[in-house]
């Protein structure tokens, strides 16, 4: 059974509608409507000749090793966009038992991330990453 919050009018709009009683709405009715929250982390090792891809740019210099383009910092937006939308986590949808993701973008992985988001019926409002790094020099 829902927990349900009462929702009454004030007293002066209940009067001048007169109302019959109390309006109610699920808690998990309220809750789709609020923002949410996820945190994403992820590690990976550089690898000499790989390719330098960092939230989707091409840096100079060696970039890290993986299953996809090695893009950790993509990696970890769409693990904490999966978190925040309750849709699992990186390893859940990229897998890397998965031949098709064999080399995968990071801005390909973004946009499957966005859309199985707005499947589920949320909209990005706003993201943040930390890159924390030897590689690439930014700045
Ligand atoms: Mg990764």
């Amino acid at each position: 059974m829902p927990v349900t919050v009462d929702i009454r009018p004030s007293a002066a709009v209940a009067r001048a509608r007169h109302a019959a009683g109390p309006a109610t709405i699920a808690l998990d009715q309220i809750a789709q409507f609020l923002p949410r929250t996820g945190i994403g982390t992820d590690v990976h090792p550089f690898e000499p000749g790989r390719e330098c891809w960092m939230l989707g740019l091409l840096f100079d210099g060696d970039g890290c090793s993986g299953h996809s383009d090695g893009d950790v910092a993509v990696h970890a937006l769409c693990d904490a966009l999966l978190s925040a939308g309750g849709l699992g986590d990186l390893g859940t949808v990229f897998g890397v038992g998965r031949s098709d993701n064999v080399g995968i973008t990071g801005a390909e992985m973004l946009t499957h991330v966005r859309s199985l988001l707005e499947s589920a019926g949320f909209t990005v409002g706003n993201a943040a990453v930390q890159l924390i790094g030897n590689r690439p020099k930014v700045g």
